[in-house]
């Protein structure tokens, strides 16, 4: 395939999107590439400034990349945004494990399925770049994923496909391509039931939607080091993230989208009880989590939070 980018940008616009289908997104749309409005940027700045990131120190840096993703990429003119799903309503459970650390981790598993989908972007116009990011760069990827129609962020801070929930991975791929931006937003948006806040079991998401991470239960399981805050330490028995807030949203109710076998889950993982935990090993954990997201929290934020499980028990 080759196109000129300002002839049949259109056409281009539906290839690609073809090409990122079939390489398992279940939504894919392009953005123009431009500043993040005003308010976003506002709201984002108030929650660091009132100390919501807890430790996440990395999420106070590189603020004018974040609010300017052409700064990420020389030229960069478009976005496509990509959403993989990593759960279905047919797989099983873990009840100390998020879904999304299940399977092996989307980091690498989706940088294995985009770069075709890069190659082919950049073949179809001579000369064109693209930089892929997933969860890697200072991108604020639910925004973009609005914007480029794929669906609306809830009340819980998800980006929320309709008919498909947001049990999904986002990721975006530059391009110095000015290519037509997928359809404005959707229609649908957050019904405000509330059911999100209510059943938060740490008070981590307060009523207007702001997320105090330093209460969350997926923050302190999984990037707090040191000693989990004494009030919240036995909270929900959650060995690695937290799912409550995603799982009583009414749109998460039905999806049965094809899900990559990489993302089902390992059944040595399957297996593991709060006391195989508690009394695991570097070389077990090195291997059962060899491919896993869970290698972020190491083996001793694991077995603080196991602790802590076997406490509550
Ligand atoms: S992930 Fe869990 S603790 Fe964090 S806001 Fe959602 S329900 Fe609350
Ligand atoms: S649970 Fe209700 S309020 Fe929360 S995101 Fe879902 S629809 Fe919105």
């Amino acid at each position: 395939m080759s196109c000129a980018p300002c002839r049949c940008s259109g056409e281009l616009r539906t290839a690609i999107l073809s090409v990122a289908k079939e390489a398992g997104a279940c939504a894919a749309g392009f953005a123009r590439v431009e500043p993040v409005e005003p308010r976003y940027v506002e709201a984002y700045r108030r929650w660091i400034e009132r100390g919501m990131n807890g430790g996440m120190e990395y999420l106070d840096r590189y603020h004018e990349v974040r609010e300017n993703p052409a700064l990420l990429l020389e030229g960069a003119r478009s976005m496509l945004c990509v959403a993989f799903p990593y759960r279905n309503g047919s797989m099983p459970r873990h009840p100390l494990f998020a879904d999304y650390a299940l399977g092996n981790d989307y980091h690498e598993v989706l940088r294995h399925a985009l770069e075709p989908v890069a190659r082919i972007m950049r073949e179809s116009v001579d000369g064109s770049e693209t930089r892929i990011c997933i969860d890697t760069a200072p991108i604020r990827e639910r925004y973009w994923a609005a914007k480029a129609g794929l669906g609306f962020i809830g009340l819980n801070n998800q980006l929320i496909i309709p008919g498909i929930g947001s049990a999904v991975f986002l990721a975006e791929i530059l391009w110095t391509v000015d290519v037509t931006p997928s359809s404005s937003r959707i229609e649908e948006s957050c019904i405000m039931c509330g059911r999100c806040v209510k059943s938060c079991p740490s008070g981590a998401l307060q009523k207007d939607g702001t997320l105090d991470a330093r209460r969350c239960l997926s923050y302190l399981t999984i990037e707090h080091r040191g000693e989990l805050p004494e009030e919240l330490s036995l909270v929900g028995r959650r060995i690695y993230g937290c799912d409550v807030c995603r799982d009583v949203c009414p749109y998460n109710s039905s999806n049965e989208m094809p899900v990559r076998e990489e993302f089902k889950p390992s059944e040595e993982l399957m297996k593991l009880t709060v006391a195989d935990i508690c009394r695991m090993e570097q070389p077990d954990f090195s291997r059962i989590f060899r491919h896993s997201a869970v290698k972020r929290a190491k083996l001793a934020g694991l077995l603080r939070n196991a602790e802590a499980a076997k406490q509550d028990s």
